[in-house]
């Protein structure tokens, strides 16, 4: 979208987007070696956008996620996160910063074997200590958004992968994350349950304005969403929307 064409419509527009990288360089040294694999990303995210990373394996994608999600520092350059610079920010800030504003979700699903559909969806909120019968209502409605409300009370086991990964994405936002980001999403589900789930982020970003970062080597998962970038050798671009 135009953000001129945005103004002279009189959108409302957020002082600050939700995200800016400026530069971000992520290298790892070896012994003597160092290693670049991420050679200088810039990127806004404004609020409400759909954006998928898309590029092959190795490319960089999983540290680019971490350092968007706080789990990983740049080793140089900017990142702002609705406008205040990380930097400068010690670890016990950038966990709390990262708890309220992200929700996780990983190609393996991550929910924890021994703990029923909803207490895995109630978990982050038991992190936060809130009370056990406030976070099971919240994670009922949850598991009712994403489709789930008849499977509460399974285990993961007895879950397929689709109902797994709707299950680990009721919990990614139990807490009202400002952005989702997903990490693989659909890479180990089959195509049909992988545009079940893609279908599920896009209808919660239509609906609800979901701010939602998905990282895929799916070009089919990619298209799906409206803004569309690429990362080759630790270098993002995002090309003119396709017609
Ligand atoms: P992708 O998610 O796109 O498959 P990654 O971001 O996981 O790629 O990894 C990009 C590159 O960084 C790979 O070559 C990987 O081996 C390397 N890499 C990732 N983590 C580390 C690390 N902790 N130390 C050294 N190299 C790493
Ligand atoms: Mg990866």
């Amino acid at each position: 979208m135009n953000e001129e064409q945005d103004r002279a419509n009189g959108a409302a527009r957020p002082a600050e987007p939700a995200l800016r990288l400026v530069d971000v360089r992520r290298s790892y040294a070896t012994g003597p070696v160092v290693t670049e694999i991420l050679r200088g990303v810039r990127l806004e995210v404004n609020h409400g956008d759909l954006l998928s990373i898309m590029g092959p394996s190795g490319s960089g994608k999983s540290t680019l996620m971490n350092i968007i999600g706080l789990l990983d520092r740049p080793t140089e350059g900017q990142y702002l996160l609705k406008g205040a610079e990380i930097g400068a920010m010690g670890d016990r800030e950038l966990s709390a910063l990262r708890n309220a504003s992200f929700g996780f979700v990983f190609q393996s699903f991550h929910l924890l074997a021994r703990l029923r559909a909803w207490e895995n969806v109630a978990l982050p909120l038991v992190y936060r200590g809130e009370a056990t019968a406030a976070g099971r209502r919240r994670a009922l409605e949850m598991l009712d958004r994403v489709g789930m409300a008849d499977r509460a009370d399974h285990l993961p086991g007895e879950l397929s992968g689709g109902q797994r990964q709707r299950v680990a994405i009721a919990r990614a936002l139990v807490g009202e994350p400002d952005i989702l980001l997903a990490d693989e999403p659909t890479g180990a589900l089959d195509a049909e349950t992988g545009r079940e789930i893609m279908n599920l982020i896009i209808e919660l970003n239509a609906s609800e304005g979901l701010t939602a970062i998905i990282i895929t080597h799916d070009r089919g998962v990619a298209r799906q969403c409206a803004r569309r970038t690429r990362i080759l050798n630790g270098v993002l671009s995002e090309p003119a929307a396709e017609a």
